[in-house]
């Protein structure tokens, strides 16, 4: 599934070709792709609607709209989660739909010397994606903790809030309602970064192991911005993290740090990487 790093270059990738562009009409393929309102009303709100951002927050990208100049509607939002399988892609119009085209969007042309039009295609092979249309952010994102790269998100955030619960380590760093972003790949990654124990008590965790661990989630994201993304089990973004891998995905190849082998575990559901020495359960 992608996450931060994949999202966001996702977004830098769609920002210069959509921008600017004014959606001519949306083609609803597969109805429940639609998560908010109707696939109906989808269909009929977002026709006119400019594109005037392409924003990303959490692992949701977010398009914003603006609708035609002279009404006075409300500012809505297209927020679309690619989940296991989605895929945005800009195609053009005249190219026929593949079967696991969800919603395509026609676009209005990026000028008037330019010629046809173009589709931002979503496919989904495996249907969990999900696209909301709202002129309420708050309704779809509210519940989000925040962005590992905001000004929020202090070392000093970190150990209060890791203190003020009592989860296991790496599934509280997957709630997304405490930090947003975070999937399995990067959780692995900063918490081999940081020597800590994916079963480690979230109040456990000392001040500086906080402010250690803090860095740890920044520096793994950033590198995974850097690399593009990982392609690993979604669709090729032309990212190349995965080569660059700490412990994901590298069970019995030697620790980076220590030699000795990564070992895979399981923890609440998830397939988990760790260093047995690097990172030890105390
Ligand atoms: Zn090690």
């Amino acid at each position: 599934m992608p996450e931060l790093p994949e999202v966001e270059t996702i977004a830098r990738q769609l920002r210069p070709a959509l921008v600017g562009r004014t959606i001519v009409s949306a083609n609803v393929r597969w109805a429940r792709t639609i998560a908010m309102p109707s696939a109906r009303k989808f269909g009929n709100d977002v026709k006119g609607q400019r594109i005037t951002e392409v924003a990303r927050r959490a692992k949701f990208l977010v398009l914003k709209l603006q609708g035609p100049e002279d009404s006075r509607s409300k500012t809505y939002s297209i927020l679309i989660h690619l989940r296991m399988s989605g895929d945005l892609s800009i195609r053009d119009s005249k190219i026929k739909p593949d079967k696991h085209d969800r919603l395509i969007f026609l676009l209005s042309s990026p000028s008037k010397a330019a010629e046809g039009e173009s589709s931002l295609v979503f496919n989904d092979t495996r249907k969990f994606g999900r696209v909301w249309l709202t002129d309420d952010l708050q309704s779809v994102l509210g519940g989000l903790g925040p962005e590992p790269f905001s000004d929020e998100f202090t070392p000093e955030w970190l150990y209060t809030n890791l203190h003020a619960r009592h989860r296991l380590l790496k599934p509280l760093l997957l709630d997304q309602s405490f930090l947003a972003g975070l999937g399995n790949i990067y959780t692995d990654e900063a918490l081999h970064m940081a020597k800590l124990h994916p079963l480690a008590a979230s109040d456990s965790i000392k001040r500086k192991q906080a402010e250690v661990l803090h860095e740890a989630i920044r520096a793994v994201l950033q590198e995974g911005i850097r690399r593009n993304g990982a392609s690993i089990d979604w669709v090729y973004r032309g990212g190349e993290y995965q080569n660059y891998f700490r412990v994901y995905d590298r069970t019995n190849r030697p620790c980076i740090v220590c030699g000795r082998k990564i070992q895979k575990l399981v923890v609440g559901q998830r397939g988990t990487h760790i260093c047995p020495h690097c990172q030890k359960l105390r």
